[in-house]
């Protein structure tokens, strides 16, 4: 045996002869291994070094070069900033106005109304992460590591799971969590030339700008990430060009505001008592939004108010129920709720008016290369017949794709085929329980592989975004570790 790397506490092997690697773990210490260190690792890895006591490694397994990114925060060559407030965007719920502290510490004028840089919000990861690091006791260690996991497999002669890496170490863990963030968008209905066409983008993040005012470039998805393409467009140096963004629906979303957290009475009742049907839920939302601006407030109120009910509301829906908010009243949920800052919604106001931006309902039926071009065929919401349109950029801005039976992640992939997870009936993500224990094909919780992340809806709807997130993560943490002092003091 060659040893090729010592990490705290954990001896990893190479064998000479079969030169795969091998990890064993110190037999008294417990080691987590997280997958994935965007918000949702990050954040529990800090939990856990902060609540901790007992001997403990954990471990950070990452792809990308940094800490505390993921797709979200990660360094653009454009400044996207956050959707929503500084002042809501803590990592602790315990301190909601940690994140404003540290953004006031580089800038003294930032308030926490402001929309700031995502990317000073990776920053401030990073930093948590650092601070709990350097908090934790002596026999808690924390380590990361720059690889992929591609396979996780448990061990017949233990309880432990190995964590397979493309860098050729074997990680053994007592427990692993998944926390490998949102999954990659679907591919649009197109033939296999033009996935690899120099003008199609499948990361909305990572565009050819250099396009003239008289092309055209034509975005799949009218979303969040549609308006993320659009802002990258418009940095070009040679002027923004021909713009045509294409939905289901053609909704955009909403602008924030600044308004009041509501202190509403009574009305969680009244509408728990309506989960029975959806139509009646759907009444009732609208009927709170609209007392809401009668009393001269903003709807707003009501989303902010349901988003805490939402998981129970979930739980309440028949499966039926939840089939037709999929169907019929997701989009118009979705625009309301992911909102964009103002600014950014105003520029996209603008766009439209000035015949830049032009935003259709319909759907794409078929794509193929057409030398530099792209020949799109799509067909208008309602209508019968098709249209044609050849365009010099198609950026695919769908979203994430929670089909898992589609995944094209190495991990996940190799996880669904060797049965230890499971995808949701209704393709929202993969399946868990109450403790975030993830659902095997046998429909039994594994023990020690969990899930920390945005494929959460599938049990609790609302998990895409930092309050919930942070707050799963929390009770994740505190149940690990009461986990491991039970089996520490057995
Ligand atoms: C563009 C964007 C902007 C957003 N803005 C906001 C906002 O302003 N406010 C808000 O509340 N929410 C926002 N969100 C939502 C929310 O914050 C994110 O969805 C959240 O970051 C999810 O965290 P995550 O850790 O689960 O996933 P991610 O942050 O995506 O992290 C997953 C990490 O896992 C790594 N990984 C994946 N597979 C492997 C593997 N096999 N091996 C090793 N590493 C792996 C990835 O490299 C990545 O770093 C935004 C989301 C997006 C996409």
């Amino acid at each position: 045996m060659l040893v090729t790397q010592q990490l705290s506490g954990l001896i990893v092997m190479q064998s000479q002869v079969t030169s795969t690697a091998r990890a064993v773990s110190a037999p008294s210490s417990h080691t987590i291994v997280i997958v994935g260190a965007g918000f949702s690792g990050t954040v529990l890895a800090s939990r856990l070094l902060r609540t901790v006591t007992t001997p403990t490694q954990i471990i950070l397994v990452e792809q990308g070069s940094e800490i505390g990114r993921g797709i979200a925060y990660a360094k653009r060559d454009y400044p996207y900033l956050l959707n929503v407030p500084a002042s809501r965007m803590s990592a602790d719920a315990r301190d909601p106005l940690q994140f404003v502290r540290f953004a006031k510490r580089r800038d003294p004028a930032v308030e926490g109304e402001h929309f700031l840089p995502r990317e000073v919000y990776g920053d401030y990861l990073a930093a948590c992460l650092l601070s709990a690091k350097r908090g934790a006791p002596s026999c808690v260690s924390m380590r990361s590591i720059t690889a992929q996991a591609l396979r996780i497999t448990p061990r017949r002669d233990s309880k432990q799971l190995c964590v397979e890496l493309s860098n050729g170490i074997d990680l053994l863990a007592d427990d692993v969590v998944l926390a490998t963030g949102n999954p990659l968008p679907a591919n649009l209905p197109c033939d296999a030339s033009v996935h690899c066409h120099p003008a199609y983008f499948d990361n909305p993040w990572s565009l050819n700008t250099d396009y003239s005012p008289w092309q055209k470039v034509l975005i799949v998805g009218t979303g969040l990430s549609m308006a993320d393409a659009v802002m990258q467009m418009q940095s070009g140096v040679h002027g923004v060009p021909q713009l045509q963004a294409i939905s289901r629906h053609g909704l955009l979303p909403l602008p924030q505001t600044v308004f009041r957290t509501p202190v509403l009475r009574g009305v969680d009742t009244l509408l728990l008592s309506e989960t029975y049907s959806l139509r009646k839920l759907t009444r009732a939302v609208i009927s709170l939004a609209r007392a809401i601006e009668d009393a001269g407030d903003d709807w707003r109120e009501a989303i902010v108010f349901l988003r805490a009910l939402t998981p129970t509301i979930w739980s309440a829906l028949a499966a039926s129920e939840r089939r037709r908010f999929l169907r019929h009243v997701q989009p118009y949920w979705d625009i309301h709720r992911h909102r964009l800052p103002a600014c950014v919604a105003e520029n996209l106001a603008k766009l439209r008016h000035n015949g830049k931006l032009r935003v259709n309902a319909g759907r794409i039926e078929s794509m193929q290369a057409a030398g530099d071009q792209i020949k799109v065929v799509w067909r208008a919401r309602g209508e019968t017949t098709s249209q044609t349109c050849t365009v010099d950029g198609v950026i695919n801005a769908t979203g994430p794709d929670y089909r898992l039976s589609e995944t094209r992640d190495v991990l996940l992939r190799s996880l669904v085929e060797s049965r230890l997870i499971t995808a949701d009936p209704r393709s929202l993500g993969l399946r868990t329980d109450g403790h975030y224990a993830v659902i095997d094909a046998n429909n039994q919780s594994q023990p020690h592989l969990f899930y920390l992340g945005p494929m959460l809806r599938a049990e609790h709807w609302e998990a895409t975004a930092v309050p919930e997130l942070r707050d799963h993560a929390e009770r994740l943490a505190t149940l690990l570790v009461e986990r491991h002092l039970r089996w520490a003091t057995q």
